[in-house]
């Protein structure tokens, strides 16, 4: 191994694991049944866990996106009308393309922060960013 080799295995080896891993991010699949006239998510704790978002964020935004009124109830959303278990997965998957999937790399490593008091999203693996949309 010359020095240039080796110069790159150090370099490579004190990366982040995050930076090194290929893997695609797993989209949550939603749980979901509709009753009567509401739409139940059941595992509402687990979509925001993968996210690592507010379940209050995600019930808003599905709110605003099916021009409905929506709450969170424990672990699980109630969406007030009847929506198709893949319309919402579509949702869901806008969310985690404004939210968390970062818009430069793709990947889920973000967190929502200040810069210069505007709220933003920032990528802490390839320190990109783009401006927090509020929901209104
Ligand atoms: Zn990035």
């Amino acid at each position: 191994m010359d020095d240039y080799d080796k110069l790159l295995d150090q370099a490579w080896s004190k990366l982040p694991e995050k930076l090194k891993s290929t893997d695609r991010f797993e989209m949550p699949a939603v749980d979901s049944l509709i009753e009567g006239k509401t739409t139940i998510i059941r595992n509402l704790n687990e979509i925001s866990s993968a996210f690592d978002r507010k379940p209050a964020h995600i019930v808003r935004f599905l709110s605003k996106e099916l021009a409905v009124p929506a709450i969170v109830d424990g672990n699980r959303a109630i969406i007030q009308r009847r929506v198709k278990s893949r319309l919402l997965q579509q949702k869901i998957q806008g969310f985690a393309d404004e939210y968390v999937l970062c818009h430069e790399c793709k990947r889920p490593d973000t967190k929502i922060t200040e810069l210069s008091g505007q709220k933003i999203i920032k990528c802490t693996a390839c320190g990109g960013w783009w401006p927090f949309r509020q929901i209104k």
